[in-house]
């Protein structure tokens, strides 16, 4: 196949299934995340999950040996801060989140309150009832409602768990609401900022992920290059059976290093 990626200025990864699986690296990621780097390559791990924030993602990608000073992480919390404080500065905001996120968030310059406009829904690890009711009650009565990724399921060792669109379901069926936008992959809000931030065009950037509905829908939405890996969620009769289509596809992220 004659495709290059010669004009490819960052590529951005997903993590599970496309980096990674658990805690173990597909093949020679390493090797091929040095390969671009040594290639001028801006190398940006995207991620959906935002139980987490950059620092805890840091140390788990350094804990794993890929991290390098000049990587960007960004994430579809990261995304949300940056439009909220684009678009509604200084507005109270009730996240639905871990404490930690919680933490982060207000050192973001968001402003958390219990008596707020707007309900940020995140993949809240630490959910209870107490939660659920607060944001169903600023819902119905009319909150802004905004949730940072829509993924039903986060992949996990046995059976896949429950994440932020199993939360908005949860949501719709006590609210009659949906989110009045939805952050993270595979909606352009995350692409629009990576592109100010990496000062690039949509066809400099090149998306690499594991799952069709979301990483490649993402990269399709946002005009940018996409490569399916074969690593992780899909397979060959999902890919089939799918009208999302990427640039390339390949067995695994490692692939890369031919390619540009
Ligand atoms: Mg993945």
């Amino acid at each position: 196949m004659a495709i290059s990626f010669n004009n490819i200025k960052a590529v951005l990864f997903d993590l599970d299934g496309t980096l990674y699986i658990e805690d173990t690296l597909i093949g020679d990621i390493k090797g091929t995340l040095n390969h671009l780097r040594n290639k001028g390559v801006k190398v940006v791990y995207l991620t959906n999950n935002s139980s987490k924030t950059i620092t805890q993602y840091k140390d788990k990608l350094e804990k794993l040996g890929i991290y390098n000073d000049s990587d960007i992480i960004y994430s579809s919390l990261d995304a949300s801060i940056d439009y909220l404080n684009d678009n509604f500065n200084g507005c109270l905001v009730y996240p639905v989140c871990t404490n930690k996120v919680k933490e982060y968030l207000v050192n973001k310059g968001i402003k958390v309150s219990e008596n707020a406009d707007i309900v940020l829904l995140c993949f809240d690890r630490e959910l209870n009832y107490e939660k659920l009711v607060k944001a169903n009650y600023l819902i119905v009565k009319g909150a802004k409602y905004f949730a940072t990724h829509p993924d039903i399921t986060c992949p996990a060792k046995e059976v896949f768990e429950p994440d932020t669109g199993s939360f908005i379901k949860l949501l719709e069926a006590s609210s009659n609401r949906l989110p009045d936008i939805i952050i993270g992959k595979p909606n352009t809000v995350m692409g629009e900022y990576l592109i100010k931030r990496l000062s690039v065009s949509p066809n400099e950037v090149l998306m690499v992920g594991d799952r069709l509905h979301t990483d490649i829908a993402f990269g399709v939405n946002n005009n940018f290059e996409t490569a399916l890996v074969m690593s992780g969620e899909t397979d060959e009769k999902i890919l089939k059976a799918s009208n999302i289509k990427p640039s390339i596809v390949l067995q695994d992220a490692n692939c890369l290093k031919h390619l540009i």
